[in-house]
């Protein structure tokens, strides 16, 4: 059966609204750009978008992969790379007036350098436009690629480079098909070996089932390939289709995570239960920068 688990009171969803929301809503409808905001039905939405903070999806709508726990639609992406889509993201962000923004994408198997050289551009377009907003990259593995296209990426030079491990290596073959553990991990070892000024990121899911000695250890690779930022979030199962949730974790388990984090050497840290990973990220990096 799907009776899922009740939503427990930490679990509080505040609905969008204000003119910053409105905002956000038009400006993004007039560049016909695509937040994961709203395709991954993110619950922070109501309160990213009234402080215009939003993150924008480039690449198309529909992602060449089929994790489990995602709900953007999967299958052969319909179009090829839009070339005029870099200046209308920088066009957003300038109107936006973000000072941080963050650019993901889906996954692009179908494109020979699986998207790295569109990543680039708009890195560029935005840099060129606003060059005050700090940039966020949240990206796909690149797994089916020539290694050597991550470094197109880096030398555009993001100021985070972020690609999320998701979930627990033992949960890989039902969670995330079709990526591999320990290539996520390389690849942002990579980028830190290829520029060490670039702050790297990522991120897991947790309730879809992993044990808490199994986070430590995911804490402890990502240390071990210098990851510097680390968020920890809540699953929500999107349908009863995706993924089921195991369960929802408590807030103090969630700050146990958070302290032992720190402890283990990482610079920024967030694990709460509506913790996203672009989830008050510029915040964070202006606290950081400004330390
Ligand atoms: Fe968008 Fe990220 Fe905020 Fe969610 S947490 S609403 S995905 S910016
Ligand atoms: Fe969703 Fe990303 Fe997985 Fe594609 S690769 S299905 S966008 S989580």
């Amino acid at each position: 059966d799907n009776a899922q688990p009740r939503k427990p009171s930490w679990i509080r969803v505040k609905a969008p609204q204000g003119d910053g929301y409105k905002k956000t809503h038009e400006i993004m409808r007039e560049h016909k750009l695509t937040t994961v905001c709203e395709e991954a039905a993110c619950p922070n939405a109501g309160e990213c978008w009234s402080q215009g903070h939003a993150t924008m999806m480039i690449m198309g709508e529909v992602c060449t992969r089929a994790c489990s726990f995602c709900n953007i639609a999967t299958g052969k992406p319909p179009e090829d790379l839009d070339p005029f889509e870099p200046g209308r993201v920088a066009n957003a962000v300038e109107k936006l007036g973000l000072n941080h923004v963050v650019i993901t994408s889906v996954d692009r198997d179908d494109v020979e350098d699986g998207g790295a050289e569109h990543f680039a551009q708009t890195i560029r377009a935005i840099r060129h436009r606003s060059p005050e907003t700090t940039i966020e990259i949240l990206t796909p593995d690149f797994l089916k690629c020539d290694p050597s296209v991550l470094e197109i990426v880096v030398e555009a030079k993001p100021d985070v480079f972020n690609h999320n491990l998701e979930t627990v290596p033992g949960l890989y073959p039902e969670v995330r098909p079709g990526a591999r553990y320990f290539h996520s991990l390389r690849l942002l070892q990579r980028v830190k070996e290829l520029d060490p000024s670039i702050f790297t990121k990522s991120g897991i899911m947790v309730g879809l089932g992993e044990d808490k000695q199994s986070v430590m250890q995911v804490m402890d690779d990502m240390r071990a390939a210098d990851i510097d930022f680390l968020t920890i979030g809540q699953y929500l199962q999107p349908t009863p289709k995706h993924q089921t949730l195991d369960r929802f974790v408590h807030p103090d388990e969630f700050k146990a995570y958070e302290t032992a984090a720190y402890g283990k050497g990482f610079l920024m840290v967030s694990a709460t239960p509506l913790t996203r990973s672009s989830y008050h990220a510029g915040d964070d990096f202006a606290r950081l920068r400004d330390a």
